[in-house]
């Protein structure tokens, strides 16, 4: 299972690396230039324009592009040569012209050959690095978001809920005596279990929410725009859909079935950093462990209730 929201997408960019240009500048301008002056001993400007939508043509579409160029200059010499037979201008550079324009039309097409190339060679690379950048942001076990871009989505949320003037809570979930279920039915089942539990998870939130396996058998979920009872909400009918779900070999388990704890905190009523928030989800999800398992906390001032 891949994460539900991409985190990035695959630019298509065009962009090219320094010696790509100067290629483009030598295929494209220096050679025609070269043309000229030693077929015609002169540089007759007006067929560099031939050449700057040509150039762009094959840039962006490759060898398909310049053949459409190159037809397209053939059109338009051939209406020029049209236009000064019929005026009387020039007919006897006839030749020379044809031969300026066969010379642009076999540049346009190296051009777009080589663009063909280099572009294919970007993509290719292009598309290694997402491969990359998306690996390094996914737990490869269950398919979800790691710890390391949880903490980048926060950063980002955060900043979004401040500038809108909106919240957002951080549930935190630790399934409950999992070490019994590892003891019991081994470490395999044990990773089958957190498989499905992320996919459970990510079933019941929102596509905006982001889930993300926090690191061994503990998860949490940005929940945007959503205050602390939002939260309440989202997270119970969560325990509900995992209370439900037939794992297998729940019946061995302390309680007869598999549950969680989750912990919550909400910006801005509990927390304003993202160091803040996790700390005091956490806090809440402790809370909740060594008392009742199977049941969801909001965040509150646990020293005052210690204190009193
Ligand atoms: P509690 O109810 O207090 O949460 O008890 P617990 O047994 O779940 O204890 P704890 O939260 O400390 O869970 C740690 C256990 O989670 C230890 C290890 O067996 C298991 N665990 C952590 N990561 C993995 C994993 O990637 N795969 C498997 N199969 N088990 C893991
Ligand atoms: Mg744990
Ligand atoms: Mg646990």
């Amino acid at each position: 299972m891949s994460p539900r929201t991409e985190p990035f997408s695959c630019k298509k960019s065009l962009f090219l690396r320094f010696p790509d240009y100067l290629l483009i500048a030598i295929v494209g301008f220096l050679l025609p230039l070269l043309n000229e002056l030693i077929w015609r001993q002169q540089v007759e400007l007006i067929r560099f324009f031939y050449l700057i939508p040509s150039s762009i043509v094959a840039y962006g579409r490759g060898f398909r592009g310049s053949l459409l160029a190159a037809a397209a200059i053939i059109g338009l010499t051939g209406m020029m040569e049209v236009y000064y037979a019929t005026t009387g201008i020039n007919v006897s550079e006839l030749d020379g012209r044809l031969l300026g324009m066969a010379m642009i039309v076999l540049i346009t097409l190296a051009d777009g050959w080589i663009m063909e190339k280099l572009l294919t060679r970007h993509r290719a690379l292009e598309l290694v690095n997402e491969g990359l950048r998306l690996q390094a942001l996914t737990d490869e076990l269950t398919g979800l978001y790691n710890y390391r871009y949880l903490t980048i989505r926060l950063d980002e949320e955060l900043r979004r809920a401040m500038r809108l003037n909106t919240q957002l809570s951080l549930v935190m979930i630790d399934i409950d005596h999992f070490k019994c279920y590892n003891d019991t039915h081994g470490h395999p089942m044990g990773d089958q279990l957190l498989v499905t539990l992320g996919r459970i998870l990510q079933e019941n939130v929102r596509l905006v929410d982001t889930v993300a396996r926090y690191g061994g058998e503990e998860f949490a979920i940005i929940l945007a725009d959503t205050d602390g009872e939002g939260a309440l909400v989202a997270a119970r009918r969560i325990l509900d859909a995992i209370g439900k779900h037939p794992f297998p070999g729940r019946s061995t388990q302390p309680d007869g079935k598999i549950t969680v704890s989750m912990g919550i905190a909400s910006f801005p009523a509990d927390a304003g950093t993202k160091e803040e928030l996790i700390q005091r989800a956490d806090k809440a999800l402790y809370f909740v462990k060594t008392r009742n398992k199977n049941s969801v906390q909001l965040y509150f001032d646990f020293d005052s209730l210690i204190d009193s």
